[in-house]
């Protein structure tokens, strides 16, 4: 190991494990610390809401890493411990154990937290969100209670965590509403014929999905939830609620220190934030874009909520401590199970943006593609993983194609030719 300062890691989840993993892979020597607020080892979020709620996966399956891998890679992880202060300027972190730990360098690596819902009746038990297996659990033991009494859950918030619970809670013969303010779905995820297919998707299926209505209160009984009041009067009646409304970004430390904020960390495409030797990556971080890219007209950093943005954001972090620069470049995707449809989402495509359908949205496998200027920026495909991972190639490699070939297909879109370095 080096003699210098460690590299002390805060959030134990996707960024700041893959910063460990990928450091030591690339052969940083100094001390690790990883330091996480939460009691469980470091696990997956994306069952929380698909698999364990439809019981399709169970906990003990939910591990990020073996068991042994920390201490395998000498990466000392600090369980259950918050970091409370940050002082940037003498580079020392305090914990809420009292200890402080001097770092040479710093990741911030501390991801989201549930909006916080401030409606009246926002306390009552019942009344419950999802970021965390801890949450997950007590939605998968309420879930259970509604199944034996029949009773009806209400998700607020039709994005893809409310529309994935939804789905999971449906698939188990609960009672579903589902509750978006918004006029339709997923606005600033799909284009209108995407919305309309999400929507149908979810009623057809039996979800009752109430758009363009806003909660005015909730109301309970004995201190617990029993029905979601509407603005315009309508209740409906429940035992469950699940808050699907988006959430924020943990930047607490960095603003107590000092550092340049603005819907998350900024950082650079090396994840470097406006203070030295101080490092963010995942959904904490505010990440510039690219400009080469076809997406060169879009917006110029964004802070993505992903496991992609946080593996890769990680990984171009490590790549500077060992000063073999890689800034992340990579194609964003994303995916999400609601029922038996696997969306999976690549690129960032924009509003103005051509739209070009390859299939039969009927058949629940079709694929939705965008095109900038003649360059193939986006793609949203259902139940089409093979045309999801050509697509990345295809929008990494900046193709131009035409909506007639899209649009076509018996047009192969693996022949498509790539430079050497995208295939
Ligand atoms: C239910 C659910 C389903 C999802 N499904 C998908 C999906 O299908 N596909 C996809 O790509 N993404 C999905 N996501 C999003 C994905 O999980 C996040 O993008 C990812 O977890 C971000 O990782 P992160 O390491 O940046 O942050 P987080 O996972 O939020 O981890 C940050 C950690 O830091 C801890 N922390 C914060 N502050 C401190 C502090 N001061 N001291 C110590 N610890 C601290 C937090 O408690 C947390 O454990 C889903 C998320 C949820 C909740």
């Amino acid at each position: 190991m080096g003699a210098g300062k460690p590299l002390v890691i805060v959030g134990a989840s996707y960024a700041g494990v893959q910063l460990a993993a990928s450091a030591r892979e690339l052969g940083f020597e100094e001390r690790i610390v990883l330091i996480g607020d939460e009691t469980h080892a470091p696990y997956q979020r994306p069952p929380l809401s698909k698999g364990l709620l439809t019981g399709k996966t169970t906990v003990d399956k939910l591990a990020l890493r073996g068991p042994d891998f920390f201490a395998q890679n000498n990466i000392e992880l600090l369980l259950g411990r918050r970091a409370t202060t940050l002082d940037a300027v003498a580079q020392t972190l305090s914990l809420d154990d009292g200890g402080a730990l001097g770092y040479g360098w710093l990741a911030l690596m501390t991801g989201a937290r549930c909006r916080p819902f401030t409606l009246p009746g926002a306390e009552l038990d019942g009344v419950l969100n999802l970021r965390t297996l801890d949450d997950a659990l007590r939605i998968e033991a309420a879930a259970a209670a509604l199944m034996a009494t029949g009773q009806r859950a209400c998700v607020i918030g039709g994005g893809f965590i409310g529309l994935e619970v939804a789905a999971a809670l449906r698939s188990r013969g609960i009672e579903v509403t589902v509750i978006e303010a918004q006029p339709h779905l997923l606005t600033r995820s799909f284009p209108p014929a995407m919305s309309a297919y999400v929507e149908n998707a979810h009623r057809r299926r039996g979800i009752e999905l109430l758009t363009g209505h806003a909660v005015r209160a909730l109301h309970g009984e004995h201190g617990r939830v029993a029905a979601v009041a509407l603005e315009g009067g309508r209740r409906i009646d429940c035992g469950l609620v699940v808050l699907g409304i988006g959430v924020l970004p943990n930047t607490e430390l960095a603003q107590q220190a000092g550092i340049a904020v603005e819907n998350g960390i900024v950082v650079d495409m090396l994840g470097r934030t406006s203070a030295p030797q101080v490092l963010a990556a995942g959904d904490v971080a505010n990440m510039a874009l690219p400009t080469a890219s076809g997406a060169s007209n879009g917006p110029a950093r964004m802070r993505l909520e992903s496991i992609q943005a946080a593996n890769d954001g990680a990984r171009a972090v490590a790549s500077l401590l060992v000063g073999r620069e890689q800034p992340c470049t990579a194609v964003p995707w994303f995916w999400s199970d609601q029922f038996e449809l696997k969306f999976q989402m690549a690129g960032l495509p924009a509003h103005d943006d051509e739209v070009v359908l390859r299939g039969d949205m009927a058949t629940d496998r079709f694929s939705v593609f965008y095109l900038r200027h003649g360059t193939l920026v986006a793609a949203h495909t259902v139940n089409k993983p093979a045309e999801h991972m050509q697509s990345r190639k295809l929008i990494g490699a900046h193709v131009q194609l035409t909506a007639a070939e899209l649009a076509d297909e018996s047009f192969d879109l693996k022949r498509v030719p790539l430079p050497v370095a995208a295939t």
